[in-house]
């Protein structure tokens, strides 16, 4: 008989092998399970496991000195399991977030039909109190966590169409883009630059599996991370807008229509794109940005419609500018050219007949440009005056398409229009095959009529002018990321093919008209800075004329080009001069040395108490011409039910002038 001890020995034996042998049939079935088989590995992420999406925080916004525009601020979302949160307490979940009982419920359904696996957004956008109260209860809840992302801020409130805004990727998006990685509940670039340069921004999402215990309680990562992937940041945008130029734009423009475009013109690059009214970006940041967005939205101003850049206007006498450089190249006129101010071919002001081009441009004499238009027209190509102007006309479509008017300048920013330039197959369809001549069309010598800009392209004018022949296509952003990646867009010389010493010819208008007796533009004067500017009124046939004015300066080392574009303010020389003369002496020298310039500006938007009534004033201005018929062309629909040319909203106070007016103006 053995020994008690050896049946011990070899009974401890027997249960350690069977221990082994359990432990070893666990540990191939956890390898197994772990390792080879995915459907408890779908199972572990939802339960013991939590994939946790990175988010990556967007590229933060600069302006051309280092200012920040656009910045990240931390929200935290709070997320469902519908599977696992079956037996939620809805009312005191929805107590702690400070939402109804029905709602919470609603949200669980919403996201069980979505998925019963899959995580979805519960509530966006906690705040920081509403996340603390709610994470010491967390554990009651299981199928519920909390994830961190981030909102845009905006430390100065400004350049709210150009910045654009980030909201929740919409179906139709969706839709598109989820081969590209997005998912639902993902932020994107909606408008400007954030929807632009988009794929720049948004960096890499990345992913981290953590642990969760039985209580719903993070646990630390799982495997030390070996599975995850850190997000990475979105790369920064540097762009060319001035913040001080850009604020101090927008608040001269505050209680106007209109818009301020400022270009520097050797580099193409943007410093001020102000479209008024404006609004402030952070409204349309959080919780309560579909609420503010649909306020934005039925707001009979329109602020969230971009008028610098999808606005299109007649341009008014501004267009005089390339009617003389196109005669002036085509050969037809010189620049000692004079033709006498007969106003029996169009109205104008009083003033001397101009005897050159310099002084046509200083005086806007309108006559003058009547003559000049016809000569680039009429050149006897054809005995026929029908044939003549059709194949006048299409050399005048060439030069304009030059200066990039009615095409679409390549800015980067999403949703800019083309204008309109009227060709001869838009006469044609109008008028019939050689049925209009000249004399059918020439109000466009003085820039009404059919043909339409955007403030964009004047200022890009402007810009052209200041060049002596050629722009830099507009652009806003500079540099990409860390390493100042260039964005590869077209920055290339865009050549009018018009000598420099044409421009010369009309600069030397330009500088008339702002710093000689007898200029429409003398309220642009700024001291000891030569100032070339041109003013423009522009004629509305649904109320006030608009007031325009495009001027570059110093006329010799040129800094800023610029323009300036008021709806339904009448006459170009008195609003927009001074207010386009105030900018570029504030972006130029820093400071404001005119302050009666400010008050005068500011005083015209103050409600008027007494006023002599119109019959009592001498009238001041005759038609420039029989109307022409209403045939601006539909490029699209402008947005919002925006018309082209804004008409006053009923309950906006208009601007009056508060000084004289001036006898007239062109
Ligand atoms: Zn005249």
């Amino acid at each position: 008989m053995p020994n008690r001890a050896s049946i011990y020995a070899e009974r401890s034996r027997i249960v350690i092998l069977i221990f082994i042998g359990v432990f070893f049939v666990f540990w191939i079935r956890l390898f197994y399970l772990q390792i080879l088989d995915s459907t408890y590995k779908t199972d572990a992420e939802n339960n013991a496991f939590r994939k946790k999406t990175q988010y990556a925080g967007r590229g933060l916004i600069y302006d051309r000195n280092g200012e920040l525009l656009v910045y990240n601020e931390a929200v935290y979302d709070l997320m469902i399991i519908p599977i696992q949160a079956a037996n939620t307490d809805w009312a005191h979940l929805a107590e702690l977030i400070e939402i109804d009982e029905a709602g919470a419920v609603q949200r669980y359904k919403k996201a069980r039909a979505y998925s019963r696996y899959a995580p979805s957004v519960f509530e966006k956008q906690l705040s920081k109190e509403t996340y603390g109260r709610l994470q010491e209860h967390l554990y009651m809840f299981p199928g519920f966590y909390v994830h961190s992302r981030t909102l845009r801020r905006y430390p100065h409130a400004v350049a709210a169409h150009v910045l654009g805004d980030v909201g929740e990727i919409s179906e139709d998006e969706l839709l598109r883009l989820e081969p590209e990685g997005y998912k639902s509940g993902d932020y994107i670039g909606k408008s400007g630059l954030e929807k632009y340069y988009e794929n720049d921004l948004k960096g890499q999402k990345g992913v981290k599996m953590i642990m969760v215990d039985v209580l719903n309680r993070e646990k630390g990562s799982y495997k030390d991370g070996a599975f995850d992937s850190a997000a990475i940041a979105g790369e920064n945008l540097y762009t060319s807008l001035h913040l001080g130029l850009q604020a101090y734009a927008e608040r001269l423009m505050k209680g106007r229509r209109g818009s301020v475009v400022a270009i520097e013109p050797k580099t193409g690059e943007i410093l001020a794109l102000v479209s008024s009214p404006g609004y402030d970006p952070n409204l349309l940041v959080g919780r309560k940005r579909s609420q503010n967005y649909q306020v934005l939205l039925n707001d009979t101003v329109k602020p969230l419609f971009d008028r610098a850049l999808m606005a299109f206007y007649p341009p008014g006498s501004i267009f005089k500018i390339p009617q003389a450089l196109i005669a002036l190249q085509e050969g037809v006129i010189k620049p000692y050219t004079g033709f006498v101010c007969d106003r029996s071919l169009l109205g104008c002001h009083n003033h001397p007949s101009a005897t050159s081009v310099p002084e046509g441009l200083k005086m806007s004499c309108n006559p003058y440009f009547y003559q000049v238009f016809k000569r680039v027209l009429m050149q006897g190509r054809s005995d026929n005056r029908f044939v003549d102007s059709r194949l006048g006309l299409d050399v005048w479509c060439e030069y304009m398409g030059r200066f990039g008017f009615g095409q679409q300048l390549d800015i980067d920013l999403p949703n800019v229009k083309t204008g309109f330039i009227p060709n001869s197959a838009f006469y044609d369809r109008i008028y019939g095959h050689n049925q209009w001549a000249f004399s059918t069309i020439y109000s466009l010598s003085i820039g009404q009529g059919e043909v339409g800009l955007i403030p964009l392209q004047m200022a890009n004018l402007a810009a052209t002018v200041a060049n002596r022949g050629y722009y830099i296509t507009p652009h806003i952003v500079k540099t990409i990321g860390e390493a100042r990646r260039v964005p590869g867009r077209d920055t290339a010389r865009h050549e009018t093919g018009i000598d420099a010493d044409f421009f010369e010819v009309v600069i030397r208008g330009m500088y008339g008209a702002v710093h000689e007796e007898g200029g429409t533009a003398r309220r642009a004067r700024i001291p000891h800075i030569a100032v070339c500017g041109k003013t423009g009124t522009s004629e509305n046939p649904h109320g006030k004329d608009h007031s325009v004015f495009i001027a570059f300066a110093p006329m010799d080392d040129p800094q800023i080009a610029i323009s300036v574009f008021i709806e339904n303010h009448g006459f170009g020389g008195t609003w927009a001069a001074p207010l386009g003369s105030l900018l570029i002496e504030k972006y130029l020298t820093d400071t404001v040395t005119r302050p009666e310039l400010e008050r005068m500006l500011d005083d015209a938007l103050k409600p008027v108490v007494a006023k002599p009534k119109p019959a009592e004033r001498p009238q001041t201005r005759e038609p420039l011409m029989a109307p022409l018929p209403q045939m601006m062309p539909q490029l699209g629909t402008a947005p919002l039910g925006m018309p082209s040319t804004g008409t006053p909203a009923p309950n906006v106070p208009q601007p009056q002038p508060s000084s004289p007016t001036p006898t007239t103006e062109p």
